[in-house]
C-alpha cells in the first residue's frame, strides 16, 4: 500500500523519483539512481509540491517528489518509457511515481461539489470533507490481443505508429465489460476478425498516463481483415519467421509476440 503521509526529515534517505509534469529527473550521464537525503533534494530543487513513499528499491526506501514547476533544464528530464530497460523494478517505480503525481495534480477539487479535496492519511485517496466523495488513483485497463492463425500472427499499424512498425491489437476496456469481452470486441472493431480460445498471458502497468495492459493470445475463427478508419492504417497476417519491426521485449506486447513466435516456430521444428 502506498502511503503518502510519512514523517519526512532532512535526513530521510532513499531513492527519490523526482517528477515534473509527468517527466522524471534523470540527467543524461546518470546510469542508475543514487541514494540521497531529503535535505540534499531541497538544496537541489527547493520544496516539493508533494512527496511520499513509493515502496522499496534494492532494499532501500523509494519516494516520489513532485515539483510541477517551470524548469529550463529539459535535457535532464525524460519519460518513464525511456527507463523500460532499467532492471530491479526501476521502471515500475517510475511508472508509479508519475501516476501518483498525476493523481495528486488532478484531484485537488471535488468532482461532485467543487470543494478542496484532502488526502487520506492511511491510504492513497483524496476525500472531500464537505460531501464525502472519495477518489483513488485512476487505472485504465487495456487489452492486448495476439491473434494467431496457423503459423501466422495478425499485426496492425495504428495511425500513431511510424511506417513499417507493427504491433498486436490493443484497446481500452469499457464500463461493465470483462477483459475477455473487451478483447473480442476490440479485435472485431479494429480489424473485423472473430476470435476464440483466449489465453491470458500477463499484465504490465503502463503509465501513459495510467493504463494497465493485460495480454491475451487468441485463435482466429473467421472474417477477412477490414481496418477501422482513423484507428488502424493497415493490418496483415505475418509469417512468424518474417515479422516486421515490433515493440521491444521489455513491453508486454513485445513479450507476447516473442512467446507466440517461440511456440509456433518451436512446434514447427519439433515436427
Ligand atoms: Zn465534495
Amino acid at each position: 500500500m502506498i502511503s503518502h503521509s510519512l514523517p519526512m526529515q532532512p535526513d530521510t534517505c532513499g531513492y527519490w523519483f523526482i517528477v515534473n509534469h509527468q517527466q522524471l529527473y534523470w540527467p543524461p550521464e546518470q546510469q542508475s539512481l543514487a541514494l540521497m537525503s531529503m535535505g540534499e533534494l531541497v538544496a537541489l530543487f527547493g520544496e516539493p509540491e508533494q512527496s511520499g513513499s513509493l515502496g522499496e528499491l534494492n532494499g532501500q526506501a523509494a519516494y516520489y517528489w513532485v515539483l510541477n514547476d517551470q524548469r529550463d533544464d529539459e535535457d535532464n528530464w525524460l519519460s518513464p518509457r525511456q527507463l523500460l530497460a532499467q532492471g530491479d523494478g526501476v521502471f515500475e517505480l517510475a511508472a508509479r511515481a508519475v501516476q501518483v503525481a498525476l493523481f495528486l495534480q488532478t484531484h485537488r477539487y471535488c468532482g461532485q461539489c467543487g470543494s478542496a479535496m484532502h488526502l487520506v492519511s492511511w491510504e492513497l485517496a483524496a476525500l472531500c470533507h464537505r460531501c464525502g466523495h472519495r477518489c483513488y488513483p485512476r487505472i485504465a485497463p487495456c487489452v492486448l490481443v495476439a491473434v494467431v492463425k496457423d503459423d501466422q500472427l495478425l499485426l496492425a499499424r495504428s495511425s500513431r505508429y511510424k511506417a513499417g512498425f507493427f504491433s498486436i491489437l490493443a484497446g481500452f476496456v469499457e464500463s461493465a465489460e470483462t477483459l475477455e469481452q473487451a478483447a473480442v470486441r476490440e479485435v472485431k472493431e479494429e480489424v473485423g476478425v472473430d476470435i476464440d480460445q483466449l489465453e491470458y498471458v500477463g499484465s504490465q502497468p503502463w503509465p501513459f498516463p495510467h493504463s494497465l495492459m493485460t495480454g491475451f493470445i487468441a485463435r482466429y475463427v473467421g472474417g477477412a481483415i477490414r481496418c477501422q478508419p482513423n484507428e488502424i492504417e493497415e493490418a496483415h497476417w505475418f509469417e512468424l519467421d518474417a515479422l516486421p519491426e515490433v515493440p521491444p521485449v521489455q513491453t508486454l506486447s513485445g513479450q507476447m509476440i516473442a512467446r507466440v513466435q517461440q511456440r509456433i516456430l518451436g512446434n514447427k521444428k519439433a515436427t
